[in-house]
């Protein structure tokens, strides 16, 4: 799929971003329209910007997410088609032998952990769930392997219930963004939640975490080619030379 190229027209300038007249520090409105106003830009970077792993169905989805901790979206769609193919329905992951799930997902790491989920989460399913895969986050939290980050990618693809994803990037962008000074996911989740409606929660996750993927790095953001350097309070935490960035952007594809 073509990624629209984040790179600017012009070299990117310093933001300048609304303060409170006590100080350095956005007022709340001035964060809110600050905040909302990045969505809108990575809304209009992004436009393909999607649930990067591949599924059909919701257990589809929560075991491709339990695959992917630890691991690139990449990887786990290597691997989820041949898993897939074997293990159709709950009941079937609560019978599966042990051995040969560890097989086909030795390569996304961590293969012991993740398949004693994945029978785990079969048997539960099963045992407390008719076999489906609940639409409720306070459900989906008692599965095993299943914990906020995970119940908010099945919630938000699979159901269409809104819901924020707070993986590495996302956190790393909305601390650069200074919308929260947390690291703790579940307060993440919450003070970024009330920056925006809950409609678009689960999109700005996705372009969040796009654009973590291909511009705004951990190591060295591309600030000097990044679409929103404008209005990023975090402008210049990377090399601002509009050549030197460019050389930075990843295009993937990351699935
Ligand atoms: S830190 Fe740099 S790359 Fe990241 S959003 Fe801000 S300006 Fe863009």
């Amino acid at each position: 799929m073509a990624i629209p190229s984040p790179v600017p027209q012009e070299p990117a300038a310093p933001p300048a971003p609304e303060t409170s007249a006590a100080g350095g520090k956005p007022s709340a409105p001035a964060l809110v329209r600050r905040a909302r106003k990045i969505n809108r830009e990575l809304a209009a970077l992004y436009p393909d910007a999607h649930c990067e792993l591949d599924f059909a169905t919701p257990l589809e989805l929560l075991v491709a997410t339990i695959l992917s901790a630890q691991c690139t979206d990449k990887r786990v769609n290597m691997v989820t088609p041949i898993l897939f193919a074997k293990y159709q329905s709950a009941a079937d992951y609560a019978a599966a032998d042990r051995a040969e799930v560890e097989q086909i997902i030795q390569s996304t790491g961590f293969f012991r952990a993740k398949t004693t989920s994945i029978i785990g989460l079969g048997q539960a399913l099963c045992e407390r769930f008719g076999g489906e895969v609940p639409s409720r986050l306070k459900d989906l939290v008692t599965l095993p392997g299943v914990g906020r980050k995970t119940a908010n990618v099945v919630l938000g693809n699979a159901f269409g219930v809104p819901g924020i994803t707070v993986d590495t990037h996302f956190g790393r962008l909305a601390r650069r963004f200074g919308w929260t000074t947390l690291d703790d996911p579940d307060k993440v989740e919450q003070e970024v939640g009330s920056l925006f409606p809950k409609s678009e929660w689960t999109m700005l996750s996705h372009r969040l975490i796009w654009h973590g993927r291909r511009v705004c790095h951990s190591r060295r953001p591309a600030c000097g080619a990044c679409g929103i350097a404008r209005l990023c309070p975090s402008f210049g935490e990377g090399p601002t030379d509009p050549a030197q960035a460019a050389k930075l952007v990843k295009t993937g594809p990351f699935s």
